[in-house]
């Protein structure tokens, strides 16, 4: 029994904001990761390398935000994060704030296997990848026009954004010091959620043939974002987590996940209270994000290929198949 299911991020997905060619594109290309992930499990592969090839190939999509399609920071960069844990052995891998490097979760997966280290960053990380040869692209792949009207917006607004639904105020006091690519407004009155924000974060988990588990997460992070902000993705156990039990691999308002540590909150739900992995999502998701205002979602596998992809945002890009079984795919609650 094999299984693989994979996010492209949640929010406010309205359906009524995507339209019917859009919303298309975005099935098409989940199914295309799920595929180039499922293939490699039919095939016998390892877990770990089924969510990296899914990983990048939602990460060569400029759909999603993480690597091509990743958002801007404030002063108009692209600093992406990645992270990846082969359960069985609870090896992990992780980058932060990486500028140059196509697939971040490569980058993520070098740390792991080359370096003693478990997370590493900024122009360290990049400088590792081009150590090992992995492909680095030029600012300009990385540019993509929504991406740049995003942060146009938010610059305006004097917001940070999530590449989620509800944007975070930047109080008055935080106003930036130098002019990016727009002089700011200060903030001032909070700003309703932009319906149409768009979403994107990914990530893949995974049960192979041999009953491993792993868990792999790539995100440009939050619109706007300054100060090198790094959120849950590449913090093992906040936004990524795989052991013998489960797999794990968040999305959402990444500062609400970090103080959750909810990745890893599944996992010990498991293990100290005995829930199975549907349980023990439901109340990580539903009773203590939601409340919060921890908006957004997981996807997760067990130890028996047990799938479920919980969230409390309107929805959440993703896509799943167990050994033998039919695709699914979804946006929108169903
Ligand atoms: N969790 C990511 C972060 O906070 C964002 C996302 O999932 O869209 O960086």
């Amino acid at each position: 029994m094999f299984a693989l299911a994979i996010h492209g991020g949640a929010g406010t997905i309205a359906r009524a904001s995507l339209s019917p060619d859009a919303e298309r594109e975005y099935r098409a290309a989940l199914e295309t990761a799920l595929n180039t992930g499922y293939d490699l499990l039919r095939d016998g592969a390892a877990a770990l390398d089924a969510v990296e090839a899914a990983v990048r190939s939602l990460e060569d999509c400029p759909l999603f935000n993480a690597g091509r399609g990743a958002v801007f920071t404030h002063e108009g960069h692209h600093e992406m994060d990645a992270a990846l844990m082969s359960g069985h052995n609870r090896l992990a891998g992780a980058v932060t704030g990486v500028r140059q490097v196509q697939n971040p979760i490569r980058a993520a997966r070098l740390v792991m296997e080359k370096t003693e280290h478990v997370l590493l960053g900024y122009p360290g990380a990049d400088e590792l990848a081009r150590e090992y040869g992995l492909p680095l692209q030029p600012k300009e792949y990385f540019f993509t026009q929504h991406r740049y009207n995003q942060l146009q917006e938010a610059l305006r607004e004097g917001r940070m954004r999530l590449d989620h639904s509800q944007a975070r105020p930047v109080p008055a006091t935080e106003a930036p010091a130098t002019a990016p690519l727009e002089e700011p407004e200060k903030f001032t009155e909070p700003v309703e959620p932009d319906p149409n924000w768009k979403k994107g974060t990914v990530g893949a988990v995974a049960r192979d043939q041999h009953g491993h588990l792993a868990a792999a997460t790539s995100t440009g992070g939050m619109t706007n974002k300054r100060y090198s902000r790094i959120g849950d993705t590449p913090i093992i156990g906040a936004g990524t987590w795989a052991d013998e039990r489960c797999a794990i691999s968040c999305t959402g308002n990444g500062e609400y996940f970090i103080r959750a540590v909810a990745a890893y909150d599944v996992a010990c739900l498991m293990e100290y209270k005995g829930l199975s992995l549907e349980e023990a999502c439901r109340i990580v998701v539903q009773d203590k994000l939601a409340p919060v205002g921890g908006e957004g979602g997981l996807i997760a596998v067990d130890a028996a290929g047990i799938i479920t992809l919980p969230f409390n945002s309107e929805g959440m890009y993703r896509a799943s198949r167990v050994a033998g079984g039919e695709a699914l795919v979804a946006i929108y609650k169903e």
